[in-house]
């Protein structure tokens, strides 16, 4: 069993070396030519040992029989897939390839991003044995050091978003894997640092996922903050344009969960009555009863009450009532 693993992981890393040559190559103009134009330097697609997997439909394949790796064995790791006939072709064909790692840097799948605008944008591996999207942190054990460093995680939608904040310097982000984030993603972090900034992309999606992870988070233990990045589509396109000093900036001013969810809720809905107010206020006891730390709690209801002008007491009155309905 260990050395069917130590076999996988081997020709992982073997596969992360040949999209990597062939991204050095010749044959990888036109994705450095996309790699360029993304702003990517060639420092940070080493970090993130970035590569390029050749179009046409049976290169890998062909390359790794030669080195005495049969299809069959190809086909388990998700790497190449069977046609009807019998012939087996490449998964991941004429896109960016993103290494995935474990914890410990060892690599246990593929992202693959178009160089154009066909879909889907991003293929990854399929689920396996050693690659279970809800159970990894992209970039995670290169931003192990700058989460202790920094004492705080940054969470990130993208893989993009995580390597192009690296390059201006931001080393504590880390990305989910396309899906929702999951409990077992938290518990991971967690092992790291018990405070997070979510920063998911500015849209409607990217907010609502936000204030999920967010939730989770919190039920973990979690000191969690949202970032809000406006005008701009996500952490790239923001970094890109405002630097370290800026995202800073948006770090600091990143709102705690209550007040995150209070301020979308009453741009949503606006305070017009006591209806809007109460609907407003039942969307957040959850979060409220769900803050562990008196300090934060306190915090939360103070602002919950200026926000929807109520007093207090009346805040503190229906958190009490919410936590005995829902023992
Ligand atoms: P880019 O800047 O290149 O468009 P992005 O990271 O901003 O990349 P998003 O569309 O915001 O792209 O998607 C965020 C993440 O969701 C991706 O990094 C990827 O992990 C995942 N993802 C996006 N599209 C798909 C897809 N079609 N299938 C699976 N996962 C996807
Ligand atoms: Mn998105
Ligand atoms: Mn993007
Ligand atoms: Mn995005």
């Amino acid at each position: 069993r260990q050395n069917k693993k130590n076999r996988a992981l081997e020709i992982y890393g073997l596969v992360r070396d040949v999209f990597r040559f062939w991204l050095s190559k010749e044959v990888g103009l036109s994705a450095v030519q996309y790699l360029e134009k993304r702003n990517l330097s060639q420092e940070v697609r080493e970090t993130f040992q970035l590569g390029y997997s050749l179009p046409g439909w049976d290169h890998l394949v062909r390359f790794l029989n030669s080195k005495d790796i049969s299809s069959e064995e190809l086909a388990k790791l998700g790497l190449i897939q069977a046609k009807e006939t019998g012939r087996y072709f490449d998964r991941f064909r004429d896109r960016i390839m993103f290494p995935i790692w474990d914890t410990q840097g060892r690599v246990v799948g593929f992202g693959g991003r178009t160089l154009g605008d066909d879909t889907p944008k991003y293929l990854n591996s399929p689920e396996g044995e050693y690659f279970n999207k809800g159970q990894l942190l992209y970039g995670l054990h290169i931003a192990r050091r700058g989460i202790r460093e920094q004492g705080f995680a940054v969470l990130m939608e993208g893989y993009l978003d995580v390597v192009s904040t690296y390059q201006h310097g931001v080393t504590n982000a880390v990305a989910s894997l396309g899906t929702a984030f999951t409990r077992e993603q938290g518990k991971l972090l967690m092992n790291y640092t018990h405070q997070a900034v979510v920063a998911y992309d500015a849209d409607e999606a990217g907010i609502k996922a936000a204030i999920r992870a967010s939730e989770i988070l919190q039920e973990l233990g979690c000191q969690v903050r949202i970032a809000s990045i406006p005008e701009y589509k996500d952490p790239d396109e923001f970094i890109q344009r405002h630097g370290l000093a800026g995202w800073s900036k948006i770090i600091d001013a990143a709102l705690p969960l209550v007040h995150f969810k209070l301020t979308q809720a009453v741009k949503k809905v606006g305070l017009k009555n006591s209806t809007a107010k109460r609907s407003i206020l039942q969307e957040v006891l959850p979060n409220l009863a769900a803050v562990a730390s008196p300090l934060e709690l306190e915090e939360a209801v103070r602002y919950t009450a200026t926000v929807l002008q109520l007093n207090w007491e009346t805040v503190l009155a229906e958190i009490k009532a919410y936590k005995a309905n829902n023992r």
